[in-house]
């Protein structure tokens, strides 16, 4: 079969930059001192090898013991999270991608000035979850959101999206937005440019191939991303992630295939995959 790879795919910076803290934070404190706050990436074969290592990553706040490490994930928590973890006498290792914490401090920044902050993002993602912790009231809105119901008339409106949404998703909710009669409305762009290469990467290669794979966790917000988008281009896409997951009859009748994936997903599993995949 013949095999194109997407020129840009896999790890970010951010999560480069996490998953090298953790095994950092594991080799100085030891095997068993050190407890994420939840799972480092999104990406469970990495969430697995750090496990190996010696990472907790079941933690909850509240029930690690005192003198213990306490470790911030790439997708950052609420300012409330460090006193907590201050208060218990933890040592805390700050993961957070700068690019989320960035959006951290826009929603800080745009509340300080006066403008009611509207967060276009996902709000069962923990990024999300985080970022508005950083102003007293944020509404976030998503694709679904009957905008109407859901956002109140403010007449100064801030706006910031999650750093994984596509420049098009975020263009098409500001468009919505600004067709209601709003004074003012600042904008403040947070997305993550790895991620709107990656996404544009992906797109250029659907045009070349007849079948695509994005590889990448299930629960991973920019894999999902990207594959929503391969599929709104018309490309038969197919989300998995790794080769365990592959079945013959997905390249049934297909030449050529594509292969891209998600910032969390280690280059280890890229190659893999696509080895096996040319060898077919
Ligand atoms: S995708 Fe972007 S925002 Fe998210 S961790 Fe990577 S660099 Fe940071």
């Amino acid at each position: 079969m013949e095999v194109r790879i997407a020129t840009s795919r896999g790890f970010c910076f951010g999560v480069e930059d996490a998953v090298e803290i953790a095994e950092d934070a594991v080799r100085t404190h030891g095997a068993g001192n050190v407890i994420a706050l939840g799972p480092v990436i999104h990406n469970p074969q990495v969430v697995a090898k750090l496990e190996r290592e010696g990472l907790n990553q079941t933690g909850v706040l509240d029930a690690i013991e005192p003198g213990k490490s306490v470790l911030i994930r790439s997708h950052g928590v609420r300012p409330e999270t460090y006193d907590q973890a201050r208060g218990r006498g933890l040592n805390i290792i700050d993961a957070t991608c700068v690019l989320v914490k960035r959006a951290q401090e826009a929603v800080q920044s745009l509340h300080e000035e006066g403008y009611h902050v509207v967060m276009i993002g996902d709000p069962n993602h923990p990024e999300v979850k985080g970022v508005i912790g950083y102003a007293p009231q944020v509404t976030v809105i998503d694709e679904g959101s009957d905008l109407e119901a859901s956002l109140p008339y403010r007449e100064r409106l801030g706006l910031v999206a999650q750093t994984t949404h596509s420049t098009e998703h975020v263009a098409q909710m500001i468009a919505k937005i600004l067709l209601r009669p709003y004074k003012e409305v600042k904008i403040i762009n947070t997305l993550c440019l790895e991620v709107t290469r990656r996404q544009e990467s992906a797109l250029a290669l659907c045009d070349e191939v007849d079948v695509m794979f994005v590889l990448g966790g299930l629960k991973s917000a920019n894999t999902r991303e990207m594959v929503k988008l391969c599929q709104e281009k018309g490309r038969q896409t197919y989300h998995l992630e790794t080769w365990d997951q592959f079945k013959p009859e997905m390249i049934s009748g297909r030449r050529v295939a594509g292969v891209t994936a998600g910032a969390s997903t280690p280059e280890w599993v890229i190659s893999d995959f696509v080895e096996k995949l040319r060898s077919l």
